[in-house]
C-alpha cells in the first residue's frame, strides 16, 4: 500500500514538473535599427534602386532585389519573414494595407526609441539625446531579471556601444554584450573564443558599433550553450548604411537579417529547451524619410523628417495566432515591454504617463 502511495506521489509529481515546463515560455526578442516599413512590406524601393546616387552597381542591385510586384520583391528581401513568419504570425505595421505602428516619442531616433519599447513608456524629459547616458528607468529586461523564476536568464547582444547605458547594465545586473566586448559566458566556448579574435581583428566600419555578424553569431551560441529563458538581440548595420547612403548596402544587410532571424529560429526549434514554447518579437526603433517628396530623405530619421515615427512589429512563436499581415489597428511601440512581460508572466506596471496596455493578439 505505501509503495503504490509513493508511486502515485511519484507519477504525480512528474506530471506537475511536465505541466509547469509545458507552462514556461521563452523569448527572443531582436530589434533592428532604423529599417523601415516600406521595404519590410513592399521590398526594395523601385525609385531607390535604380539611382546611382544610392547603388553603385544599379543593374546589379535590381536584378537581386527588383521584381514587378511588391509580393515578389518583399519576399525576395526577407524570404524567412514572407516564408514562414507570415503564415504563422502576426504582422503590424504595413501602412498601405491599414494597419498603423508609431512610436509615442518626440524625438525619432535610436535610444529614445529603445528605451520606450523596452521601458513601455517614452520618457521625453529625460531621454534626449543618443548620448550613452545611463537610462534612469528601468527596462522591462530589467524587472523580468529580477523576478526569482528569470534571475540570469536574461543575455543581452546588441550592435551599437549605447546599449550597457540604456538598458543601464551598471544598475540592472544585466548582462549586456555590446560592441567591442567579447563574450561574458564565465565558461566560454571555442566558438566564442574565436569571434573574440575575430571581433579584434576585424576593422570597426561604423564607429561605435560592431557588424551584425557578431553580435548575431554570439547571441546563437550563447542561446545553444547558455539557454537563457530571454535574448534579446540588437542589430545595427541596417541602419548605418542607410545613414551613409548605400541603397544596396540597406537592401544586403535587411536580407542578411532576415537569415539571421531564421537561423535563430530554427535553432529555437532543434532545442527542447525552446522548442514550441518560445515567442519571437521582431521590430525596430523608429522609422526613417519616404523618398516621395525627396528622393535623400530615406537616408535620415529625426522628427524633422516626416514619417520617422513610423515602426512595425512581427511576432511568431509560442501563444501567436497565425493572423498574418494585419489590414487595420492602431499599435504602438510603447506596447512592446508590457507584451514581453504579459508573454512571460511576470507582472509589469510603470507608473509613468503615457504607457499603454500590452498587445492583444
Ligand atoms: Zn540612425
Amino acid at each position: 500500500m505505501k509503495k503504490t502511495f509513493l508511486l502515485l506521489m511519484a507519477a504525480l509529481m512528474m506530471t506537475s514538473a511536465a505541466w509547469c515546463q509545458a507552462q514556461e515560455r521563452r523569448v527572443v526578442w531582436i530589434t533592428i535599427d532604423g529599417l523601415r516599413w516600406q521595404e519590410v512590406y513592399g521590398g526594395a524601393d523601385s525609385l531607390l534602386v535604380g539611382n546611382q546616387d544610392f547603388v553603385s552597381d544599379p543593374a546589379a542591385t535590381r536584378s537581386r532585389y527588383m521584381r514587378a510586384s511588391e509580393q515578389e520583391r518583399r519576399e525576395l528581401l526577407m524570404p524567412f519573414v514572407w516564408s514562414t513568419v507570415s503564415g504563422t504570425g502576426w504582422m503590424a505595421g504595413n501602412r498601405r494595407a491599414g494597419c498603423m505602428m508609431n512610436v509615442t516619442n518626440k524625438f525619432h531616433f535610436s535610444y529614445p526609441g529603445y528605451s520606450e519599447a523596452l521601458c513601455g513608456y517614452a520618457d521625453d524629459e529625460r531621454i534626449t539625446s543618443n548620448k550613452p547616458v545611463p537610462n534612469p528607468n528601468e527596462t522591462v529586461l530589467e524587472v523580468i531579471n529580477r523576478d526569482p523564476r528569470y534571475r540570469g536568464q536574461v543575455l543581452c547582444f546588441a550592435g551599437w556601444d549605447c546599449f550597457p547605458a540604456i538598458l543601464n547594465a551598471e544598475r540592472s545586473g544585466l548582462e549586456v554584450n555590446a560592441a567591442q566586448c567579447h563574450s561574458l559566458s564565465p565558461h566560454p566556448t571555442a566558438t566564442e573564443r574565436l569571434l573574440d579574435t575575430l571581433l579584434d581583428e576585424t576593422i570597426v566600419q561604423f564607429q561605435g558599433e560592431r557588424d551584425d555578424a557578431f553580435t548575431f553569431h554570439y547571441a546563437l551560441e550563447a542561446m545553444r550553450s547558455r539557454h537563457p529563458q530571454v535574448l534579446y538581440v540588437a542589430l545595427c548595420d541596417v541602419d548605418e548604411y542607410a545613414h551613409h547612403g548605400s541603397y544596396d548596402g540597406y537592401l544586403d544587410a535587411i536580407h542578411r537579417v532576415d537569415n539571421f532571424i531564421g537561423q535563430l529560429w530554427n535553432a529555437a526549434q532543434a532545442d527542447p529547451f525552446y522548442r514550441d514554447r518560445t515567442t519571437f518579437i521582431v521590430t525596430c526603433d523608429h522609422g526613417r524619410g519616404d523618398n516621395a517628396g525627396n528622393p535623400r530623405e530615406w537616408r535620415s530619421h529625426s522628427n524633422r523628417y516626416k514619417h520617422s515615427d513610423e515602426t512595425w512589429l512581427l511576432t511568431f512563436g509560442a501563444g501567436i495566432p497565425a493572423r498574418g499581415m494585419l489590414t487595420s489597428g492602431q499599435y504602438y511601440t510603447c506596447q512592446i515591454a508590457h507584451t514581453v512581460a504579459k508573454i512571460l508572466n511576470v507582472p509589469y506596471a510603470p507608473q509613468h504617463p503615457g504607457t499603454r496596455p500590452a498587445i492583444t493578439f
